[in-house]
């Protein structure tokens, strides 16, 4: 591309657009292929067989690598969810033998690609976002897994400095970039040698599909990748990932008003005594503060917080008439679960009372009014 291309709102609306040819849509239509027309030898051939190529694909894997690496020359992989995407990372790259480091406070399926990536001979350490430990750990590493800020704990870690100490090891650094989206940090130019994320969140931000992608600025590491979803068929369907690039045109309208909404609603939680261990990298006295304003752009849409027991923290979900109670983040629609709901590691993992809101891009004041009625509701039947 040769047009100049400066603001975040700019770049967003007009990635992986093809030329303007006279007569053609702005963003072709989804193309739905199981094989083309392939004459002769096939080695030239952009496409040949669904499992390996499309270009609806193509299109968003160009608007996602313009959005994690302006200017540069990463390559994205696109993927049928952010598992997917997660899995392909560690499962193409790791070898039997190798040190692999893991957040410990990550998304919760990193717990079973942990023990998937002991079956195959690998030696993981996991270590706390932005402890101490998590530089101790890098000795002798292959791989360092970052998620940052992680969900649900939004802890936050140095994305330059680990690396470089990564790096110094020999490790390869992957980021988890979901909760951030690409307009809110980009971890290759930080250093990182891959940037992952699930799609299905903020990214694409209405709640409707699931997606994910890898970002790699080597070419032959993001083949490697991209193999790697051929053999497992992990492919996204031509329909979300049109539906995915037509959504990236909002993306900076979304994530602007989710993140400085978010703040708002945020310091709304903050004068409120039953609440307490309030995490929001954008408030101004989070414990992640500092370091966020160093490595981000913009804080991302997810608050936590605690209440003080399960049942409050029910009463105050079930006390919401415009926050859905529902799982996952990143939506236009505001939501907010008692993550210790689930089955297994999540309960150990946060406190009962513990409570992930995502905020939509709702009226700012009807969501405080909504946040305070249902503090209120759940006091009033203590
Ligand atoms: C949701 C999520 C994932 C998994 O993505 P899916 O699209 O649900 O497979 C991975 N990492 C983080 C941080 C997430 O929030």
């Amino acid at each position: 591309m040769t047009e100049p291309m400066t603001g975040d709102g700019t770049r967003a609306v007009r990635a992986g657009l093809p030329p303007s040819d006279p007569y053609a849509p702005p963003l072709p239509g989804p193309v739905f292929a199981a094989h083309y027309h392939l004459p002769g030898d096939p080695a030239e051939a952009p496409y040949t067989y669904g499992r390996d190529g499309n270009p609806t694909w193509t299109a968003l894997e160009r608007a996602i690598a313009e959005l994690e690496d302006p200017g540069g020359a990463a390559q994205a992989v696109a993927f049928a969810s952010g598992m997917a995407a997660i899995s392909a990372v560690l499962l193409s790259q790791v070898r039997q033998g190798d040190i692999v480091v893991l957040p410990s406070d990550g998304y919760n399926l990193l717990i079973p690609l942990r023990e998937r990536l002991e079956g195959y001979g690998a030696k993981v350490r996991t270590v706390a976002t932005g402890s101490r430990e998590q530089f101790e750990a890098l000795e002798g590493a292959a791989m360092v897994w970052l998620e940052t800020p992680s969900n649900p704990g939004l802890a936050v870690c140095d994305i330059r400095a680990l690396t470089e100490a990564a790096h110094r090891q020999g490790a390869l650094v992957a980021v988890d970039n979901t909760l951030a989206t690409p307009l809110g940090q980009r971890p290759l130019s930080l250093g990182a040698d891959f940037a992952v994320a699930s799609g299905t969140k903020a990214l694409t931000g209405h709640g409707d599909i699931l997606l994910g992608y890898a970002v790699c600025r080597d070419r032959e590491r993001a083949d490697t990748v991209r193999h790697w979803r051929k053999i497992v068929g992990a492919i996204p369907g031509p329909m979300e990932a049109w539906l995915a690039h037509r959504s990236l045109a909002t993306l900076q309208l979304r994530v602007d008003r989710q993140a400085s909404t978010a703040l708002t609603v945020a310091q709304a939680l903050k004068q409120h005594p039953e609440v307490a261990g309030l995490r929001h990298p954008g408030l101004p006295d989070d414990p992640a503060h500092a370091l966020a304003i160093r490595q981000m752009r913009r804080f991302g849409c997810v608050i936590s917080f605690t209440l003080p027991d399960q049942a409050y923290a029910e009463r105050f979900l079930a006390a919401l008439r415009i926050i859905g109670e529902a799982t996952s983040f990143g939506g236009v629609r505001s939501t907010a679960e008692r993550r210790g709901r689930w089955d297994g590691a999540y309960r150990d993992a946060v406190p009962d009372g513990f409570v992930r809101l995502s905020v939509g891009a709702e009226d700012p004041e009807d969501l405080v009014a909504d946040v305070l009625h249902a503090l209120a509701a759940a006091r009033a039947q203590e």
